[in-house]
Order: C-alpha cells, then sequence, then structure tokens
C-alpha cells in the first residue's frame, strides 16, 4: 500500500493502473475510519482491481461555526487500517494541494440539496460535490462508494455524475450500526457518557415511525409528531429536522406509498447527528 499525498502523484498512478486496464474502486473519506467506512472499503475491494481511498477533512464543506478544528484526524491508525483491509494507494492530500491560491470553480446541484440537512448546512452540499468532482478526475475511478447514512451526498453525488456524465458508477452500501442501534459515525467521538446514552433514541425513534407506518398510520405528520414527542426523552438531545420524503427527489412525501426515506438531525449536547431508514409502504 502506498500513501501519497501529491494530486500530480495520484493521477500518474492512475494513468499507470489505467493502462493496465485495472479497475479502479474508490472510497472517499475524510479519515477517522470506523467500520461503516471499511465496509465500503471492503466492498471496492470485491469488486475492483484497484482500491483507492481518500482521507481529506474538506474545509469547503463546513460551516464558520461548525467542528472543522476539532475534526479527529488519527492519520496513523487510518493508514493502519487501510493496509490491513488490503487497500492500494491512500491519497491524503494537504488543503493546499487541493485549494490552490486563486481557487474558484464550484460544483452544484441545487435541488437535491436545499432539503434536509442542506437547508440548515448552507453550502455544505456545493463543498462535498466539488470535493468529490475533484477527487473523481484525478482518480476517475469506475465504481465510487458512499454510505447510506449520508443518503442526500450520496443522491447528490449520482445526480452530479449523472448530468455532468462522469463514466464512473456510485454504489451506495448499507448504514453500519453500533450493537445498540446508533449509526456508526466519526463524530460519535464528541459524545459524553449521558449524549452517547440519549444518541440510541435515533434509531429507536426511526424505527418507531417504521412500525407506526407498518401498522397503518400513513398521516406524516401524525408519525413525525410520535417520534419527536419519543426523542423527548433523551434530555441532552434537541432536534433539528425529522422529515419523511420522496426517495428519488427528497422532497416531502405527501401520501405514503412505495418507498419513503424517513432522515432525522438531532443535537446531542453540541454534536450534530444524523440517521435515516428507509421503509416500504
Ligand atoms: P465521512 O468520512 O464521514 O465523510 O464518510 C465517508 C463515507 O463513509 C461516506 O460515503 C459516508 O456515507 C460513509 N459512512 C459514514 N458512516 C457510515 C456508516 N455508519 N455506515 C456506512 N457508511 C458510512
Amino acid at each position: 500500500m502506498k500513501v501519497v499525498r501529491s494530486p500530480k502523484q495520484i493521477q500518474e498512478i492512475v494513468r499507470k493502473i489505467k493502462k493496465q486496464g485495472r479497475s479502479i474502486g474508490f472510497v472517499p473519506t475524510m479519515g477517522a475510519l470506523h467500520p461503516g467506512h471499511l465496509s465500503l472499503i471492503r466492498g471496492a475491494r470485491k469488486d475492483n482491481q484497484a482500491v483507492f481511498v481518500s482521507i481529506f477533512v474538506n474545509p469547503i464543506q463546513f460551516g464558520p461555526r461548525e467542528d472543522l478544528s476539532k475534526y479527529p484526524r488519527p492519520i496513523k491508525k487510518d493508514i493502519a487500517l487501510c493496509n490491513k483491509e488490503g487497500v492500494d494507494f491512500i491519497f491524503y492530500p494537504s488543503f493546499k494541494s487541493m485549494y490552490p491560491d486563486g481557487f474558484d470553480t464550484y460544483v452544484n446541484v441545487p435541488g437535491l440539496t436545499e432539503g434536509l440537512c442542506g437547508k440548515f448546512r448552507p453550502g455544505h452540499f456545493k463543498g462535498v460535490t466539488t470535493v468529490v468532482n475533484k477527487l473523481f478526475n484525478l482518480i476517475q475511478p469506475d465504481i465510487a462508494y458512499f454510505g447510506q447514512k449520508d443518503y442526500q451526498q450520496a443522491l447528490a453525488v449520482k445526480k452530479m455524475a449523472e448530468d455532468l456524465s462522469m463514466p464512473l458508477a456510485v454504489k451506495v452500501a448499507p448504514t453500519i450500526r453500533e450493537k445498540d442501534g446508533l449509526a456508526m459515525s466519526s463524530r460519535n467521538k464528541y459524545l459524553n457518557p449521558s449524549e452517547r446514552k440519549d444518541a440510541v433514541l435515533l434509531y429507536r425513534g426511526l424505527k418507531l415511525a417504521r412500525n407506526l407506518i407498518n401498522k397503518g398510520n400513513h398521516n406524516c405528520v401524525s408519525v413525525i409528531n410520535s417520534v419527536r414527542k419519543f426523542l423527548k426523552q433523551g434530555r441532552t438531545i434537541s432536534v433539528q429536522y425529522i422529515s419523511i420524503v420522496d426517495l428519488k427527489n427528497i422532497e416531502p412525501a405527501l401520501i405514503l406509498k412505495g418507498k419513503v426515506l424517513i432522515a432525522l438531525a438531532v443535537y446531542a449536547g453540541k454534536t450534530r447527528l444524523i440517521d435515516n431508514i428507509i421503509v416500504k409502504i
């Protein structure tokens, strides 16, 4: 396994691999790798002849009051984990090499990024699609892997790839959870014991919504209110949003029919957590 810091060098490596006719699987991450990331890497390993992982805490997707400076960066541990998973190349660029002075081109997918998290994190998805676009250009994957945990992100990336005719497939893998159901996230490290305890309510709240729907409650407002009430048990929890949306365009679902996404974002103390499930009606 090789750790590559320079964009130029990664391009040279990609050129060689393409020449050899090897397929490239790519997993973009911000590091602080956990089993959620590892499941994407395993998928990439299974499907492809060469596996690239990027580790880059992308400043342009963080808002001014968000956690950019305290985001965990355990690079040595991440390198060891990638090595163990049989990754071929880690791309670990510096900020300057990705955004040199004068950088001024952005990619935006407005429609899909206005609702859900987009409403509360202005500029976030524009930062994501811009960096993913750059990474796709550098690494030229055949298949790129994303997690359902960040459903809106995966959808925006898929749409970008489609709209801009990118010659690659985007695969979305299921959310990996702790034993008690909490979706794994690099940000779970921020939680103190009482916040960690309350954090289990997110997935339980989503399952409550699913149960209510399965039992025949097809009234979105009523289902959402029940989840809101349920989350109130957690003293450290404050809800940012709970939404039931169409899977394809993430518009609020008016009629519960077919498949819907139930998504939520909450603060546990000062830590923002998200989760979602897909429910078939
Ligand atoms: P991040 O490092 O948080 O930017 O995440 C990198 C990729 O890993 C994204 O595609 C995430 O959706 C995915 N990911 C993060 N957490 C999980 C999880 N618990 N299960 C599956 N995929 C995940």
